[in-house]
């Protein structure tokens, strides 16, 4: 473990949590939201206006920068912080998951993955050892085990690959030399209860910095996924932080703080901006819908982002028809925004020990817009 790193819990309220996870690059509150930058940029988005809306955590894909540009030159310009110019908290994924579901699979072994690249069609190989190389000269703040991700539902395959996922982590821990990293360990184990709970026993009793859900939103139903949580929460210890891999949409977010979560990513902002869908507390909005085009109203009028602030329905409508590139900029800075928003409601609402009517308000409120 890395005394570089800390969990500090600040209040409880029954399984939530409010805390602030401490990191070389500064404080994150959690529950918290990390905005997706898969290419060392999170989409039509700059650190500037990232850092505007309070986003404290961004994450960042190892599979793709270690296609390209390559995790030397990252390290020869001085690393993902400075490269990015990003000088808050980061966290790099393993590269996993990208390697079984983006990459085209040649060979999984025990010893790693060999696949082919997306981009060119060359064949590479990730190891436990090579992903952790990669992390560690990428140099973001929180780094991931490499891990194996199953078809949720496929028993057989669980077992095996959580076996593997196992004896990686395992030599993930070996390989890692940088102080100022933190390590999560990844619980995987599909949609079974016995398998999960054998996986967050082990992770639980190893020496990480933090504790990831992983293999979650990825076709399960919602009901499956609650129930993972319920299996796997109660068995991490409560002195490190809990990431549930690749979730967020507003619903997802509350019923996993609401089971013990406190870090959450997803590219879902930034990609809904781009298919002119903005995100609000009381659900989407198709803003390419005629129905804006006079409408001097802001995307949602008690939010105050950059976006709400400045400009109409009607502008932001006009945009996407014109095909111009403000408008993935506006939605997305309005989409993330909305979910740091999000996070800060139930963060506030734990802290004075009122986030069960909270989550209940809004969990039965959202999707039923009472507003156009
Ligand atoms: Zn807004």
């Amino acid at each position: 473990m890395s005394e570089h790193f800390s969990y500090e819990l600040i209040a409880r309220d029954g399984p939530a949590r409010a805390g602030v996870y401490h990191t070389p690059h500064g404080d994150i509150p959690t529950p918290i939201f990390a905005p997706v930058g898969t290419q060392a940029t999170v989409k039509s988005i700059t650190p500037a206006q990232l850092h505007e809306m309070g986003a404290s955590l961004v994450l960042s894909n190892t599979y793709h920068l270690y296609l390209r540009p390559g995790a030397e030159l990252v390290a020869e310009m001085g690393g993902l912080h400075k490269f990015m110019q990003w000088p808050n908290p980061m966290l790099t994924d393993s590269g996993g998951f990208q390697v079984f579901s983006l990459a085209g699979i040649r060979k999984i072994d025990a010893d790693g993955a060999t696949f082919k690249s997306h981009i060119d069609g060359s064949m590479h190989r990730l190891t436990p050892e090579k992903s952790i190389d990669i992390q560690q000269k990428l140099g973001a703040d929180i780094i991931m085990v490499f891990d194996e991700c199953a078809p949720p539902r496929d028993r057989a395959y669980n077992e095996q690959a959580l076996e593997r996922t196992t004896a990686w982590a395992r030599r993930c821990l070996e390989a890692k030399t940088r102080a100022d990293q933190a390590l999560f360990g990844i619980v995987q184990g599909g949609i079974f209860d016995d398998l999960r709970k054998k996986s967050a026993e082990w992770t639980a009793s190893q020496p990480f910095d933090g504790l990831a859900i992983g293999g979650l939103s990825v076709g399960e139903s919602k009901e499956e996924m609650h129930a993972v949580l319920d299996t796997v929460v109660p068995l991490l210890p409560p002195e490190k932080p809990r990431y549930l891999m690749g979730v967020g949409s507003p619903e997802d977010l509350v019923n996993g703080i609401a089971r013990g979560i406190d870090i959450f990513d997803c590219v879902l902002p930034t990609r809904l901006a781009r298919h002119q869908s903005a995100m609000t507390l009381r659900g989407r909005v198709n803003m390419l819908n005629a129905i804006h085009s006079r409408d001097p109203r802001p995307i949602d009028d008690t939010c105050e982002c950059y976006t709400c602030t400045n400009f109409s329905r009607a502008y932001i409508r006009h945009l996407i028809s014109a095909r111009e590139m403000l408008a993935s900029t506006l939605i997305s800075i309005h989409n993330i925004s909305t979910l740091l928003r999000l996070v800060r409601l139930c963060r506030e609402a734990i802290i004075e020990q009122r986030f069960e009517v909270f989550a209940h308000d809004f969990l039965s409120q959202y999707n039923h817009p009472k507003q156009k």
